[in-house]
């Protein structure tokens, strides 16, 4: 059996726990280790039959529980090389020493490697990262798809996200939203641009368009507090899916920043 559990997900911090029969991965640490742990277990899971820690980007809300995690369960860590730099480099500036890993493996974007018995493929998102990327992850012949925190979809992500069978994507924000609320016109902009974040009528259009249609779960992720609401991103990705007769089935789930979401298994 494969499941996918979003522990987090929104900019105070990202996790997701991908698992076969045999092997468990950890898609971002973005929560602190204890929190990490707990929600883990809130779902039924060991923290410490992690496999490994895979991560798409440097921004704190990803990696923020990284290091204390890793060292805690001792074990290995994939990122691409620059991210690892930008980590690195971080973490020596906040603290003043330079963080340390049990066990690091570098990947590239675009190139497969395999963790155990799941094949993880790492694309290129466009965001405001050193090398961010998002992931496909493929075994007993389930593929699942997430990629969050992309300013768009270009044609590229599109291809890798077909054939999922579960797609966790950003719904970050309500333009409406986003334009009246609270954020400095700078920060509006970032959130807006081509490397910011994606907007729900921007996941609506990929829903209602180039999406193939095959995902028994669509999980809407990284939801802004401030400028979004669950029901409306819900509401925006079930039209697009409903102008689409035969994808009825598609199940619209979102994932939460407070708690775990229900496990999804296939
Ligand atoms: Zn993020
Ligand atoms: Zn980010």
């Amino acid at each position: 059996m494969v499941s996918v559990s979003v522990l987090a997900s929104g900019s105070r911090g990202n996790s997701t726990v991908v698992q076969s029969s045999s092997t468990r991965i950890l898609v971002d640490a973005g929560l602190s280790c204890r929190e990490t742990c707990r929600r883990m277990k809130a779902t039924g899971d060991d923290p410490h039959s992690l496999s490994a820690i895979v991560i798409t980007h440097e921004h704190s809300d990803h990696v923020h529980g990284l290091a204390v995690l890793a060292r805690k369960l001792n074990i290995p860590v994939y990122m691409t090389g620059p991210t690892h730099h930008a980590w690195a480099r971080a973490v020596r500036d906040a603290t003043g020493e330079k963080p340390e890993l049990p066990k690091l493996e570098f990947f590239s974007s675009g190139r497969k490697f395999q963790v155990g018995d799941i094949d993880v493929t790492p694309f290129t998102i466009p965001h405001d990262a050193v090398d961010p990327v998002g992931f496909t992850f493929r075994a007993e012949g389930i593929r699942i798809g997430i990629a969050t925190d992309l300013g768009y979809i270009p044609a590229s992500v599109c291809d890798h996200l077909r054939g999922c069978d579960v797609l966790v994507l950003e719904s970050n924000h309500d333009l409406e939203m986003l334009r009246v609320g609270p954020y400095p016109w700078s920060v509006k902009q970032r959130v807006m641009s081509r490397v910011g974040h994606l907007s729900n009528a921007a996941l609506a259009q990929f829903l209602a368009g180039e999406y193939d249609g095959g995902a028994s779960y669509i999980v809407l992720a990284h939801l802004s507090e401030q400028n979004n609401h669950p029901e409306v991103a819900r509401r925006e990705a079930e039209n697009a899916l409903s102008e689409r007769r035969s994808l009825l089935y598609n199940q619209v789930m979102l994932a939460s920043q407070e708690q775990a979401m229900h496990p999804i298994r296939l």
